[in-house]
């Protein structure tokens, strides 16, 4: 397992830097979250070992029991939160990728503000309007950053998006492409409390073409840790 591990991660690290190096970038201008998801505590202390420090989880409860086991890594909370979960993750999260509401923004920021942090968040953006997909549409995404900037509790640190389950690999740059655009465009607009620094985007499937679009996160699980 362990030979298996370091294998992939040494692949992935090599295609992180391909990718970015097609784009003007280097390997580490790119931060590479290894999603943990159904992985044992075990494993992923190897993987610790082998120098990854950023895990993402897509599950309150997950995250939440494996933090002890390995507090001294950046855990990062990637999939969809219901309001009435933050607080168990407030004081344990580096980020949290996938802010999707108002309701959620505000609750985030007031356990940080209770808890004295300042939480860095990301907001999910549906670009392709999928109807099975949470996230911020592209054309109220401006509204949204301007609602949700001035929370004292928060940063606001980029955008998140997660491409269509399709083959069709031109839709899923497409998807990249237009996030991008987006996110230099909000770059612009210097709205309150509103940076862009991260675009996270890009998973096993296509973490490539996202970097090649511009992603500086991408969050990678079977590619490291085997198929689920
Ligand atoms: C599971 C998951 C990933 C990683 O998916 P892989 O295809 O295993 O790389 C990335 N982002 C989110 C939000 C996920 O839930």
């Amino acid at each position: 397992m362990q030979q298996r591990l370091k294998e992939n991660i040494e692949r992935v690290l090599t295609n992180i830097a391909e990718a970015a190096q097609k784009s003007g970038r280097s390997a580490t201008d790119i931060k590479l979250v290894a999603v943990s998801k159904t992985v044992s505590i075990d494993i992923i202390r190897l993987a610790y070992n082998e120098g990854l420090v950023d895990f993402g989880e897509n599950r309150v409860q997950e995250l939440t029991a494996k933090y002890p086991e390995l507090a001294e890594a950046n855990w990062h909370l990637i999939g969809h939160l219901q309001r009435n979960k933050v607080k168990y993750i407030v004081d344990k999260v580096k980020m949290i990728h996938s802010v999707d509401s108002v309701s959620l923004a505000e609750e985030i920021s007031k356990r940080a503000i209770a808890f004295g942090k300042v939480i860095d968040i990301l907001v999910q953006v549906n670009v392709s309007e999928e109807k099975t997909k949470f996230g911020i549409k592209l054309g109220e995404l401006e509204q949204f950053l301007n609602d949700v900037g001035s929370l004292k509790g928060l940063k606001i640190r980029g955008l998140m998006t997660m491409a269509p389950f399709t083959f069709d690999m031109d839709r899923v740059r497409w998807v990249f492409r237009t996030l991008k655009e987006k996110f230099d465009e909000i770059k612009t607009m210097d709205i309150a409390g509103v940076k862009m620094d991260y675009l996270s985007m890009g998973m096993s499937n296509d973490y490539m073409v996202a970097i090649e679009e511009g992603a500086n996160i991408v969050r990678i699980g079977s590619s490291i840790f085997g198929v689920r």
